[in-house]
């Protein structure tokens, strides 16, 4: 197979070099796009899921992050509530408006109790399927999750393969039928990014942008791990996450927790719904970077 081949459909070629572009429940997503996905790493109690909802409400968010069904590394550790937190999570999700909720699937059944909740619920809201990075080369779920159209994909680096091995994982999804596909880098794993939790891996935004036509998404709180902050008064969850965007990231997945402390998972790496505000702040300033670095780089062409 030669190399033009390989990403046969996510490629970006002459003659096949429009971003991949898709709207779900009136958000748009490409590779122009910019939104910040924040909330619940796993769902817990029905009152932080809505506490969670309306400080993304009030800061103007129609996104959201919220995990039912939680692979774990220890089989001792909690697993999430699975189909059993369904309804209220899209229930509240509808009240306050969140239009997108990412939510991780593991297996195809999840798809089905995702639907049946959905439409028990009157489809007050939509969900994109999130893939782990421990199930990027799952390739079974990869065929599940591409040849149904009701949803679309977010699909994280596998944490242990090369980007190319990652990118092909997409084009399995891809291949399937569904092309509504965002792609998430979230740190590999090696002891070299120590202390953070994971080493970033940011700098290739900009190369999956150039190799497909992708929107990319950059989730800081996997990648680091830890909420410390640097002597500048900034986490590095935000230093990193504004590192992805400067670079051109069209999404931020971030864990987000009323009370990080007794969040179920991952309770050292989620930001508070206080800190919400400064984080979208945060951003929006890389992202105004990003739109004049492309504005310079358009000029010096054009020279
Ligand atoms: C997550 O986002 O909840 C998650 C488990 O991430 P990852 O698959 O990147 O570890
Ligand atoms: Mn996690």
């Amino acid at each position: 197979m030669s190399k033009s081949d390989e990403f046969r459909i996510l490629g970006r070629r002459p003659g096949n070099d429009e971003s991949i572009r898709f709207e779900y429940k009136g958000v748009t997503f490409d590779q122009d796009s910019f939104h910040v996905v924040a909330g619940l790493n796993a769902v817990d109690t029905r009152e932080y899921v809505e506490r969670t909802f309306i400080a993304l409400q009030q800061a103007g968010q129609r996104c959201a992050r919220m995990g039912a069904y939680k692979p774990r590394t220890s089989p001792y550790s909690f697993q999430g509530y699975g189909r059993q937190c369904l309804p209220y999570v899209f229930e509240l999700a509808g009240k306050h408006d969140i239009r997108v909720i990412s939510m991780e699937v593991t297996h195809d059944e999840h798809l089905d109790e995702i639907r049946q909740a959905l439409h028990a619920t009157g489809d007050p809201t939509g969900v994109m399927l999130q893939i782990g990075t421990r199930n990027t080369q799952n390739f079974e779920l990869l065929k599940t999750v591409g040849s149904q159209r009701d949803f679309p994909i977010l699909l994280k680096r596998g944490f242990g393969i090369t980007l190319h091995e990652s990118l092909l994982a997409a084009e399995y999804v891809a291949s399937g039928g569904n092309r509504d596909i965002v792609f998430c880098l979230r740190g590999m794993k090696t002891n070299f990014g120590d202390p953070h939790r994971n080493l970033v891996d940011f700098g290739h935004v900009p190369t999956v942008k150039r190799l497909t036509r992708m929107p990319v998404c950059v989730d800081p709180s996997h990648s680091v791990g830890v909420r410390d902050a640097s002597p500048d008064g900034l986490p590095d969850i935000f230093h990193v996450a504004a590192q992805g965007v400067v670079a051109g990231a069209n999404m931020v997945l971030t864990d987000m927790h009323p009370e990080p402390r007794r969040a179920l998972v991952d309770a050292a790496q989620a930001i508070t719904l206080e800190e919400l505000p400064w984080f979208l702040e945060d951003m929006a300033i890389a992202r105004e970077a990003y739109l004049v670095r492309r504005e310079v780089a358009a000029r010096h062409a054009a020279q």
